[in-house]
């Protein structure tokens, strides 16, 4: 199996390693992998074996990712790799996080090689998704480093669980981002995602100030666990307070998955409901997603409220930016667009 010598990490006392790569910190025995099952302890040195593993690569539109004002329209090469750094019992894409890397499963593709297959499909980015890609930091700085010098974007879809000095390294070439802000409680991040919620909103405020990543939020309303009017409410607020009023916000919906299958899929009228909240609170681009809804998936000019890019589910229908700015009124739009 291929491995490259990991960053983030150190040795222990007691002849461990201590991997500094995520907030989880896992002490490795001799011979052991750490929780996300791609970076192993090996003759006491810390490999990271995902590295140039991706399990597959798909053409996607960049609104499945999802990303509303980042070149929207455009199509966007993603992969992932096996394993995860975050214990989600509603994963979606469990099959690949849970999966351990092994040869039957995985490719062997360079960054060139990532970078060339871009070019090939005409892509003007590059996603790192379907697991997080925190855990494969060292093969995300190669290939966004290469794609930066060919023109081509990159974008992280992760759940933003890195460590404070990870991050400064694995960002450094990045474009842009979907965050997942899994619910707004710290009972449901430790309960459901085996992770922090503090983690989370360090890494959201520090993309806001510190990075010119554009970044976009994510939720994945769960019924009954992270859906109620007044959680909503609080994590609307702090996005206020925090990160301002033009990071765009998605509330998606749950389907039965993985280790909870017992619930219920999300009602539209949950996801609509989230919406109105955000908006009548002062958020101005939120979207609702995984259902049917062009009202709720259609960007609105937060001036004049003209219809600006109309969308149903993650075909866009019509853009009416014209220079970055509303076509009506003028009006600046927040994101990254090409014309
Ligand atoms: S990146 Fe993986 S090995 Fe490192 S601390 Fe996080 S879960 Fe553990």
């Amino acid at each position: 199996m291929k491995k490259v010598l990991a960053k983030w990490w150190e040795t222990t006392e007691n002849n461990k390693i201590l991997c500094t790569l995520c907030p989880r910190y896992c002490k490795i025995g001799e011979g052991q992998p750490g929780f996300c099952y791609i970076r192993q302890n090996i003759n006491g040195k810390l490999y990271t074996i995902g590295y140039g593993r991706p399990t597959g690569f798909a053409i996607d539109p960049i609104e499945k990712k999802p990303l509303n004002h980042f070149l929207p329209g455009s199509t966007i090469l993603s992969f992932g790799t096996a394993g995860c750094n975050l214990g989600c019992k509603f994963c979606q894409n469990w099959s690949i996080s849970k999966a351990k890397l092994d040869d039957e499963n995985s490719l062997d593709v360079s960054p060139e090689g990532v970078v060339a297959l871009a070019k090939s499909y005409g892509t003007p980015s590059i996603a790192y998704t379907y697991n997080d890609p925190t855990i494969f930091g060292e093969y995300v700085i190669d290939i966004s480093k290469i794609a930066r010098e060919a023109g081509i974007k990159s974008v992280m879809v992760t759940a933003g669980y890195i460590d404070k000095e990870a991050r400064k390294e694995i960002y450094k070439y990045i474009d842009a981002a979907n965050v997942d802000l899994k619910g707004f409680t710290e009972r449901f991040y430790h309960k459901l995602t085996f992770s922090h919620l503090d983690d989370v909103l360090d890494t959201l405020v520090w993309l806001k100030n510190e990075t010119d990543v554009w970044f976009e939020i994510t939720t994945l309303l769960i019924p009954d666990e992270n859906d109620s009017s007044e959680e909503v409410k609080q994590e609307c607020d702090w996005i206020l307070k925090n990160l301002g009023d033009s990071i765009p916000l998605h509330f998606t919906a749950f389907h039965p998955d993985f280790k909870m299958r017992d619930k219920e899929r999300t009602p539209d009228r949950t996801l609509t409901n989230a919406r109105k909240i955000a908006m009548d609170l002062g958020i101005k681009y939120c979207y609702v997603g995984n259902i049917h809804n062009t009202e709720g998936q259609t960007t609105y000019c937060p001036n004049c409220n003209e219809k600006l890019i109309k969308r149903d589910w993650h075909s866009v229908l019509s853009n009416k930016i014209v220079n970055r700015c509303c076509k009506s009124c003028g009006e600046k739009i927040a994101g990254v667009f090409k014309n």
